[in-house]
């Protein structure tokens, strides 16, 4: 097989302005980690261009009838990015800010997790173009309902699996899953992951994203030899992924500093007080209501003087103008590309140890796949086994990330993504192409 780089014009560095337009385009940076780690593995030209395209990219219109009477028309997108693997896997995002270039992106991050961490999956994302924070419960409902049945086709457990992401939920995943079931004519329960436990979900599902952040961070500051006991961590985001990965890193001995949502951080050199946080978001209130610690902003959270960070919110936020000032030893990505491309130069020449989001926040996945091993087996794990299963792959998984950039003296995305395209490219040459 010849080996041939990349397209020229597609992997030269960029100017400095060109690469700020880059960073506002959140597919052209995902495949700017693409294009390097392809050119290091020699991928050949057919593969190369056929990795760098999605199988599939659908767009519905969504009507909705408002609790007042009026009719609204939402654009929702699923986009399948590769399936060589295995059924495509990826979730759905309420938000203002989704876009078919920001759900192409995610769902070719999906193809690299899962292959990453070696599940038997592809990659999918999808996305509705709306403000669920003000929605009622039924319009979300209806809205939901409405989007599953205009993506059916491509939904299944042997072809589509969604989950959770911004602003959606177990709640959601249920309607997603009644929805499906109603077409089908019958109860199918794998059809989406993320789901209520008392209908198939799995337990340590909800946790399985921060638990797998806590142990990646666990593995990184070992290996650093950075004590555990009382590193400071900064986590910004406190959704899902944000508040359980500062829970469970509290458990587990680390000191959480500050803390931060849409509205705002909060921050307490000593430590903030946990409990108290929860108690106060679970009264469903923002984080700059919090009266009892020293409010910050989201830029401010990223420069504190911390061992860990843990950016847990949305992407592009870690950028060539922010990074210098990062002083963690440690990021840990929680969300989904928080970094630009410009931004990892800095943070790699600063010898900050980046645990790339394709490692990092792929507990979730990987507890999605043992809730659809088990709905499709009928035969349901304790927490225990779902644990410590999750434990051994993040930590096996993190240790190959790291020896693939150690081998190839690239950083650690580099090395995850090497890790990745490898894996899917070589089901690829074994499947051959049907033409
Ligand atoms: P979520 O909706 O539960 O929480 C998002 C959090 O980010 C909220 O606290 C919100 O207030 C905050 N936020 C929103 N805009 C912000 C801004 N501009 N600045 C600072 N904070 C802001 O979402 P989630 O499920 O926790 O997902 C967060 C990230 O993790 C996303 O990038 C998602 O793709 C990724 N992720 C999620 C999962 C999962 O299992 N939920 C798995 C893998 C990756």
């Amino acid at each position: 097989m010849t080996a041939i780089n990349p397209r020229p014009s597609q992997t030269v560095m960029k100017p400095e302005k060109d690469r700020f337009l880059a960073a506002e385009n959140p597919f052209e940076e995902m495949m700017s980690r693409f294009d390097d780690a392809a050119k290091r593995l020699g991928l050949e030209p057919g593969l190369y261009k056929i990795l760098r395209m999605p199988e599939k990219q659908i767009t519905v219109a969504v009507p909705v009838r408002l609790d007042n009477g009026d009719v609204e028309v939402y654009t929702g997108y699923r986009v399948i990015y590769n399936t060589s693997r295995g059924p495509a896997k990826g979730g759905i995002r309420f938000d203002l800010q989704v876009s078919l270039d920001e759900v192409t992106a995610l769902a070719a991050w999906m193809t690299w997790k899962c292959a990453v961490v070696n599940l038997p999956f592809g990659g999918a994302k999808g996305g509705v173009i709306c403000d669920p924070t003000t929605m009622s419960n039924s319009e979300i409902e209806r809205l939901t309902r409405r989007y599953t049945t205009g993506i059916i086709e491509t939904l299944g457990p042997d072809s589509d699996i969604p989950a959770p992401d911004v602003n959606t939920n177990e709640r959601v995943m249920a309607w997603v899953m009644d929805t499906y079931s109603m077409h089908k004519r019958h109860t199918v329960t794998a059809v989406v992951t993320g789901k209520p436990i008392e209908m198939g979900g799995s337990l340590g599902r909800r946790e399985a994203t921060g638990r797998g952040c806590m142990l990646v961070t666990r593995e990184a500051l070992k290996k650093l030899n950075i004590p555990l006991k009382g590193a400071r961590v900064a986590v910004q985001g406190f959704g899902n992924v944000g508040s359980v990965t500062a829970d469970l890193m509290a458990k587990a001995g680390m000191t959480i500093v500050a803390v931060s949502d849409k509205s705002g951080g909060i921050y307490d050199p000593k430590g903030l007080d946990l409990l108290d946080v929860f108690k106060h978001v679970q009264g469903k209130h923002l984080l700059n209501t919090y009266t009892r610690a020293k409010h910050i902003s989201n830029q401010e959270i990223l420069h504190l003087d911390c061992e860990v960070l843990v950016p847990a919110a949305l992407e592009n936020v870690i950028t060539h103008d922010n990074a210098a000032a990062i002083t963690a030893r440690i990021i840990c990505e929680g969300a989904n590309g928080p970094t630009t491309a410009a931004a990892d130069e800095i943070l790699n020449a600063k010898g900050i140890f980046v645990i790339p989001d394709i490692l990092a926040n792929a507990g979730g996945v990987t507890v999605s796949y043992f809730e659809w091993v088990q709905d499709r087996g009928g035969y349901f794990w304790d927490e225990e086994t779902v644990i410590s299963r999750l434990e051994k792959i993040m930590v096996h998984s993190f240790d190959e990330v790291t020896t693939m950039a150690e081998k190839h003296k690239v950083s650690n995305r580099i090395g995850a993504y090497m890790l990745a395209i490898e894996r899917v490219a070589a089901v690829h040459r074994l499947r051959g192409m049907y033409a």
